[in-house]
């Protein structure tokens, strides 16, 4: 199935619970606008390489988009497509001033060199620096991309538009970044599964948890759950997975991370197993953490986790949801799990436009506020309508985006 066909049956599901017409389904599920560019990047041996880069803007009606930016083999208009209107209903679930937007190229960016990726970026900021800026679509980093690259896109479209570095967001902190945007969306899937772990009566202390990606994402919610007393047995990243039964020592998983390229490539203290292995686990907690389509109808019935936190975007299908639903496996969802890293990007930016700065304590508090609030009513609306946590928070989204759009009129 194709991730924006995924994306919109879950839309549909809420759509229906609140009898929303067909007009209004349209007009929220097309995206206002989808930008195709080539971009040509001279490699280090002198050849050029001709690649393809996406920025889909789903919808501004509650702010000026917003929305990461992929550097991935799998990368194509479909998916960014999809990643867009996510990230639409991502910033209404939270009630953030924001709209949704998504970009992507197709690349590989480990086969890159960093002079490689900076000419990359900086060529395909030229090619689309006339539709973002801080008032109409903010980029962010995603995967493959990181702070220097944002670094980058700001330098590059300030040669255009002149001094304004809330025009991205995820920016180093010597840059105007934020103080914990790096940690925020590890940061905020760990403050949002104490709060689930709470409902439900359990204790971190008896809960085993697999991460699948050790990224920014996967790293920093191993982290934040380590230090939790969560018992992390399984991590993995692009090279395999890493399982302990008795835990991981995430502090030493990440030092020897670091010290090989950011790589768990022959990690010694831990059964090397699958990542396909890694998702059927007996643990209580599931964490994807890396891509989308990940648990489907052909693995699903392989999960025995009971709860699944989808750090990742995507991670799950629509028929693999429901059969997990059924099942009562209980799925924190996408647009409200990792939304810790988007709202701390809205921070950065709230900082950058009044050029002042918060303490890293402010940046967190706020964020445990945000991502409370937003868990509380996506709760409450799960129990009212019966109904699961998914689509509760699309429920709660449609209701905000739709309300907006109607008050701006059409
Ligand atoms: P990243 O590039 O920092 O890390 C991705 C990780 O996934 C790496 O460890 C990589 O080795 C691993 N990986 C790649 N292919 C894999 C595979 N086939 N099997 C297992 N692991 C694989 O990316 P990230 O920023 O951590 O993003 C991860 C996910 O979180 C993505 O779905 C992204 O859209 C989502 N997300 C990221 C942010 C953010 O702030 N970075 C915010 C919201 C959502």
């Amino acid at each position: 199935m194709k991730a924006s066909e995924a994306t919109r049956l879950f839309f549909e599901n809420a759509a229906d619970k609140v009898d929303l017409d067909d007009s209004m389904r349209k007009l929220l599920l097309a995206a206002e606008r989808e930008v195709q560019v080539q971009v040509a990047v001279e490699m280090d041996n002198g050849e050029i390489e001709t690649l393809v880069g996406y920025r889909v803007q789903h919808d501004d009606s509650r702010g000026p988009m917003k929305g990461g930016l992929r550097y991935h083999p799998d990368v194509d208009l479909d998916e960014v497509r999809s990643l867009a209107a996510l990230m639409t209903w991502k910033n209404a679930v939270v009630n953030i001033p924001y709209g949704g937007a998504k970009g992507g190229v197709c690349v590989d960016p480990n086969k890159l060199s960093r002079k490689e990726l900076e000419r990359l970026t900086r060529k395909f900021v030229d090619q689309i620096h006339d539709i973002i800026g801080p008032h109409t679509d903010i980029p962010a980093p995603d995967m493959g991309t990181d702070h220097e690259i944002m670094s980058w896109i700001r330098n590059q479209w300030e040669k255009y538009h002149g001094f304004n570095p809330a025009c991205v967001t995820g920016k180093p902190v010597e840059h105007y970044g934020a103080e914990g945007r790096e940690e925020a969306t590890g940061r905020g899937v760990g403050i949002l599964a104490f709060k689930l772990l709470g409902r439900l009566g359990r204790k971190p202390a008896e809960t085993r948890v697999a991460i699948q990606g050790f990224g920014n994402v996967g790293t920093h919610a191993a982290k934040f759950l380590h230090e939790a007393e969560f018992k992390v047995v399984a991590i993995s990243d692009v090279t395999g997975a890493y399982y302990r039964p008795d835990g991981i020592d995430i502090a030493k998983a990440l030092r020897f991370s670091n010290e090989h390229g950011r790589s768990l490539n022959g990690y010694p203290e831990a059964d090397r197993i699958s990542n396909e292995e890694l998702l059927g686990l007996d643990v209580e907690v599931l964490i994807p953490a890396a891509l989308g389509g990940v648990i489907t109808s052909e693995n699903v019935d392989q999960i025995k986790a009971d709860i699944i936190l989808e750090a990742a975007n995507g991670p799950i299908n629509p028929h693999a949801d429901s059969v997990l639903h059924e099942r009562g496996v209980m799925i924190l969802p996408d647009i409200l799990a990792n939304a810790g890293g988007v709202t701390v990007s809205y921070f950065e930016w709230v900082q950058n436009l009044q050029y002042y700065k918060w303490d890293l304590n402010r940046v967190r508090q706020e964020l445990d506020h945000v991502l409370t609030q937003a868990f509380e009513q996506v709760w409450q609306e799960a129990n009212d309508w019966q109904a699961s946590l998914r689509t509760a928070a699309y429920i709660i989204a449609i209701r905000r985006v739709h309300r907006a759009t109607v008050l701006a009129g059409i």
